[in-house]
């Protein structure tokens, strides 16, 4: 007996990502993640999600499987013009249904040519197929019209494969679609913590867990130096007071200035505890190459705080830009403590900043000795006032890897440095606080 569709609520849907491009190294699946943030607004979960090649076995395999499993299934590519696109092909296939051109759909297409002055190839015909029974889902950014079928207590719906095309098709289309069938949508938090092992930080947020079994909780390695820890609940979890923000709080408690409380990254939290103090921050960058600055200069109001940086690669750079010192070069070399805190009191001079850091290492693969192997990161941090502060690190794994190390790990000290000078503050002056 055909199962009927669900009228009120879809619990879970699973999305079908089509293209053997999408099995190569080289094109990554990216509209499933797009889809998924979508239908989790709406409160449907995604329980599934297969990647399918061009072969139309495969391919109505996959489809097959997928309506007869879940009440929603969202397949995403495959409806292009040339041999290769068979999505609609395969679900005929799969569900014993005719494919039928249609006049309406077929002048859109010659309409759509025409407008941009060009001939319409005979493969585009193609396009103007539908599955028997189904709704056609217009797309006001390419040629490819989606399809929206119900059949069998399963909703199907074949999307466009390029990005932009599916996108604005799911928002104009297939959102209100939905509609009807939405759940509880989820409120999502997100922890941000920095320059600490998965482990350690598993071992202490892990155990707060427990105490709150209605939030759904992830770590995430997000970037190199920084972890995410992904809290997700609905429903009376999700309201004001309510388990999701006494997680919140439990995790905060715990976890204290190591997370970067109430930020997105990393350089937005430096940028707004510059921007409280009303001070100023310059950059010294050798392995790093910018990484730093780039980072700063993406947070959106950073010029009130961001002086500038030199990206001093070479001795000679550090020398005329930064006025290290021959000296300091010659006896401990450019990747040492001492020419660390130059780097950084030259940019904290020369920019005419507060505050000032510098990054100096041995980014690889080339280049490391056994005294200064690959991975050795000198980072310095001057201060308006008290001591300059340098660190030593010694980062794991490739180029690429030890340069965002680094990068994170530097903007992390500023961070600590600020959060706790504002921290002293507070507790020096706590007469303001007093309610008489
Ligand atoms: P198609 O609709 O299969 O012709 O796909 C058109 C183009 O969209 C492909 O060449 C890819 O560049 C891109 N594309 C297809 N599927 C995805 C996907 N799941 N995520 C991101 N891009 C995709
Ligand atoms: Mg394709």
């Amino acid at each position: 007996m055909p199962r009927s569709l669900a009228t009120t609520q879809i619990p879970a849907a699973e999305i079908l990502a089509v293209g053997s491009e999408l099995l190569t190294p080289f094109r990554l699946d990216t509209n499933s993640l797009y889809l998924t943030a979508e239908l989790n607004r709406l409160g449907i979960a995604v329980r599934r999600k297969t990647i399918a090649g061009d072969e139309l076995e495969n391919l109505t395999e996959a489809l097959r499987s997928a309506c007869s499993r879940s009440p929603l299934v969202i397949v995403c590519g495959g409806l292009g013009p040339t041999a290769d696109d068979r999505t609609r092909e395969a679900a005929a296939a799969a569900l014993g249904l005719r494919l039928r051109r249609q006049p309406e759909l077929e002048s859109q297409l010659r309409a759509w040519f025409a407008r941009r002055d060009a001939p319409m190839p005979e493969a585009n015909l193609r396009q103007a197929e539908l599955l028997a029974g189904a709704a056609a889902l217009p797309n006001r950014r390419g040629t490819a019209p989606g399809q929206w079928l119900e059949r069998d207590g399963c909703i199907l719906v074949l999307l466009p494969g390029v990005p932009a095309e599916l996108e604005a098709m799911f928002a104009d289309a297939v959102r209100p679609r939905l509609v009807p069938y939405a759940g509880v949508a989820w409120r999502h938090e997100v922890l941000l913590l920095a320059d600490l092992p998965e482990s350690q930080a598993d071992a202490l947020a892990a155990p707060l867990y427990t105490a709150e079994p209605e939030v759904e909780t992830t770590i995430l390695a997000a970037r190199p130096g920084e972890i995410e820890l992904h809290l997700r609940a609905r429903g009376a979890a999700a309201a004001p007071g309510g388990a999701l923000e006494r997680l919140q709080d439990r995790l905060a408690a715990a976890l204290g200035e190591r997370l970067a409380a109430g930020q997105a990254s990393l350089e937005a939290a430096v940028i707004q505890l510059l921007r409280r103090h009303g001070e100023t921050l310059a950059v010294a960058e050798s392995c790093t190459g910018g990484l730093l600055s780039a980072r700063l200069t993406s947070v959106p109001g950073a010029s009130q705080v961001f002086l500038g940086g030199a990206v001093a690669y070479s001795n000679l750079a550090k020398r005329s830009l930064l006025q290290v010192s021959a000296a300091s070069l010659e006896t401990h070399g450019a990747v040492s403590a001492a020419v660390a805190l130059e780097l950084a009191h030259g940019a904290r001079r020369r920019f005419g900043a507060d505050w000032s850091l510098a990054i100096t290492g041995i980014a690889g693969p080339e280049g490391g000795t056994p005294e200064k192997p690959v991975g050795l990161v000198f980072l310095a941090c001057a201060a308006p006032q008290g001591e300059p502060q340098v660190v030593e690190r010694r980062f794991q794994g490739g180029r690429e890897r030890v340069r965002a190390y680094a990068a994170a790990v530097a903007l992390n000290l500023l961070r600590l440095r600020l959060a706790r000078g504002e921290r002293a503050r507070q507790e020096a002056a706590p007469a303001a606080r007093v309610e008489l």
